[in-house]
């Protein structure tokens, strides 16, 4: 999209003790210059947020968390909020992830619920949508975006920058991505989404993909109308790869 930054976010789930985690982010940072235009993001484990964070202060790679309680705090064992991750140095959050959705039955309302509280607690969120490889297959898959898209964007989501993912189920993880004709379409709807919901605004959010985005696929794929970046998973485990990705943007 004209005039918009591009993001290339690593989501590196359950991945990465101290010693390689703390490696990767290093060799991030230290390729960054590469990534020219684009905004780096990394999304370690909850445990090394505030460590990565330590390591990248100052530099051109920022910090996510890949989910977050509604609460700020409370009775809510094993889970953190996202003033805790702001406070241990996450800028942004990835939220409704399709593995949240699958191994915690995170629906539209609780992604809407965590949206808000990153907000509030000045994180800005990604929020993550897609279709399974049925609903695609059923012809459902831009119903299935927009549903999701309405049940789960908070109405200040705008004015926060907020960030929207879109990652077909059946693309993660498997080395299969839609048809770039497919990717545009559903990036068009989504973008046709976020102006009818926020005007003007809804014209320079970042949409991402992803899906088995690698260092072959990337240029292609970041050319598309309305890619404004990528969410990366198995990729960004690998600084070489993850680089390459962000120089594509
Ligand atoms: C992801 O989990 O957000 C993702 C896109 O994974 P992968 O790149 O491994 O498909």
């Amino acid at each position: 999209t004209p005039g918009v930054r591009p993001l290339i976010a690593g989501n590196w789930k359950m991945h990465g003790l101290r010693d390689d985690g703390l490696a990767l982010a290093r060799a991030v940072a230290g390729g960054a210059g590469a990534a020219k235009g684009a905004e780096l993001l990394v999304c370690p484990p909850a445990t090394l947020v505030r460590e990565v964070a330590a390591a990248l202060e100052g530099g051109a790679v920022a910090v996510g968390g890949q989910d977050c309680h509604a609460a700020a705090k409370g009775a809510h064992t094993g889970d953190v909020s996202a003033p805790m991750l702001r406070d241990a140095g996450a800028r942004f959050v990835i939220l409704g992830h399709s593995e949240r959705r699958a191994d915690h039955g995170e629906g539209d309302a609780a992604v809407l619920a965590k949206a808000e509280a990153s907000m509030a607690a000045g994180l800005v969120p990604i929020v993550c949508v897609g279709e399974s490889e049925a609903e695609r297959l059923a012809g459902e898959a831009e119903a299935v975006v927009t549903r999701q898209l309405d049940g789960s964007l908070p109405d200040g989501f705008a004015g926060a920058g907020g960030v929207v993912a879109y990652e077909p189920v059946w693309a993660i993880g498997t080395g299969r991505t839609p048809t770039e004709s497919d990717i545009a379409a559903i990036h068009a709807a989504i973008r046709a989404k976020l102006r009818a919901r926020f005007g003007e605004a809804g014209g320079t959010l970042r949409i991402l993909y992803g899906g088995s985005v690698k260092p072959a696929n990337a240029k292609a794929i970041l050319a598309l109308e309305n890619v404004d970046g990528a969410l990366v998973g198995g990729a960004s485990l690998v600084a070489a790869d993850f680089l390459a990705i962000a120089a594509a943007a």
